[in-house]
């Protein structure tokens, strides 16, 4: 069997989070099943990432070394706790390197943001899977190597969210890597990729459940397992509403379909790859291994219980026409959906009234500005922030009144099994 792994940040947390992931691998190791495994960032280590980004962008010195500490600490610190403090292993120079690497990355002269934004995030896969994969090496006789993914997973150059090319990935990933997997494990990070040109991009935030999708893909994988801290797919989130329940399996389209409204349980882009080869996707527990979790797979029906998806960080855009003309006017709409395609803004959800367009879409204020700049002969935007969009499949009136707030519902719309408000948060 080939399974491609993916374990993030929360799953490689602390070292004894390290140690259950090596646990985990185990019994397929003995097994001897070739695998793949996919790791990112640390803990919240993209996060600090994006913030000593911006402290170099603006020059606030003081930020900047107080984050790169702390990034150094952590890792050196969980470390220190797999190979007991002995400082003259190999892992520790490597680290040492990235940091080093990292830090004068920051201080590139790079104009464009999301290439030098790339070029810096990038480090903490790199840091995250050195670590896991010199732990794994010494807890496995040696039977793990340590693959960079920026070789095998090439993208185009739009930065911050590579576009993949499948048919050299694939290549290069099938004749390269595929032998390796006769003799030892790889372990590569999430999220990254590689350009023609030796630059580093990534895949979007929280984009390595899509990396192991690429791997199964390229390599036609017997199936994907992405290990999360939930039991896998719930009909709602625990941390809001009680009672959750487990989907013990779910159709590809129907997940395509819950990621699409908002559900982070895994990555939106993951479900097609694996999809368009019949590789089964499970989502399953680190902290509860022995149990069995979600599959995703060629299933035809939905359970049919009331879902409830929520995607944050949400805004409203409300277009009005300068001149109180009617929206649907003179192309008013298609020059509109022309803009919000030019800015790259996606539509959520949307609402067309006599005079005004309304847009739901995630946050973004870089995009939202420079959409401003060129509407602003025709029309008047305003944008109203700090929304959620609810989305629950498989309606009923009971969990409607429960949990969407309609009263102060901005947005809400239903259809026959869909029922979506945009809502302050
Ligand atoms: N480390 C990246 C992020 O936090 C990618 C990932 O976790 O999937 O966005
Ligand atoms: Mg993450």
């Amino acid at each position: 069997m080939l399974h491609v792994f993916k374990f993030g940040g929360a799953s490689v947390k602390d070292a004894s989070a390290v140690r259950n992931v090596s646990a985990i691998l185990r019994s397929f190791i003995d097994k001897k099943d070739k695998l793949v495994i996919v790791v990112s960032a640390m803990g919240k280590t993209t996060n600090l990432l994006e913030g000593i980004f911006r402290a170099a962008k603006a020059g606030q010195k003081k930020e900047f070394e107080q984050i790169l500490q702390q990034i150094e600490e952590y890792h050196y610190g969980l470390t220190d706790e797999l190979f007991n403090g002995e400082r003259e292993k190999i892992v520790y120079k490597i680290l040492q390197k990235y940091i080093f690497q990292l830090s004068a990355t920051l201080k590139d002269d790079e104009p464009n943001w999301d290439k030098h934004y790339d070029q810096v995030i990038c480090f903490g896969e790199l840091m995250s899977s050195t670590i896991l994969a010199e732990y794994l090496k010494k807890e496995h006789n040696d039977k793990c190597l340590w693959i960079d993914a920026r070789r095998f997973v090439q993208t185009n150059d739009r930065w911050r969210e590579g576009q993949i090319d499948w048919e050299w990935s694939e290549q290069l990933i099938k004749t390269e890597l595929l032998p390796i997997l006769e003799q030892r494990f790889a372990l590569t990070q999430g999220f990254i990729g590689g350009t023609i040109g030796g630059k580093t991009t990534t895949l979007g935030r929280e984009g390595s459940d899509f990396t192991a999708a690429i791997f199964a893909y390229c390599l036609q994988a017997d199936g994907v397992t992405i290990w999360k801290d939930v039991a896998g797919i719930l009909n709602a989130d625990p941390k809001r509403i009680k009672n959750t329940r487990l989907f013990k399996q779910i159709s590809y389209s129907d997940a395509a379909e819950m990621t699409y409204y908002g559900a982070t349980v895994i990555h939106p882009k993951t479900i097609r790859p694996l999809a368009a080869k019949d590789i089964p996707l499970y989502v399953r527990s680190f902290l509860k291994a022995e149990t069995e979790g979600t599959k995703i797979g060629n299933f035809d029906t939905f359970p049919s219980i009331p879902s409830i998806i929520v995607k944050n960080n949400q805004s409203i855009l409300i277009f009005k026409a300068k001149d109180l003309a009617a929206i649907n006017e003179r192309n008013q709409l298609a020059y509109i959906h022309s803009e919000l395609n030019r800015c790259n803004i996606k539509i959520n959800l949307l609402q067309v009234s006599a005079t005004a367009f309304l847009v739901c879409t995630n946050s973004d204020e870089r995009k939202f500005y420079s959409l401003k700049e060129s509407l602003n002969t025709d029309f008047d935007l305003s944008v109203l922030d700090n929304l959620e969009l609810i989305t629950v499949k498989n309606y009923d009136e009971e969990t409607l009144l429960n949990f969407t707030g309609l009263g102060n519902a901005f947005i809400a719309q239903r259809s026959q099994d869909i029922f979506q408000v945009v809502v302050k948060k």
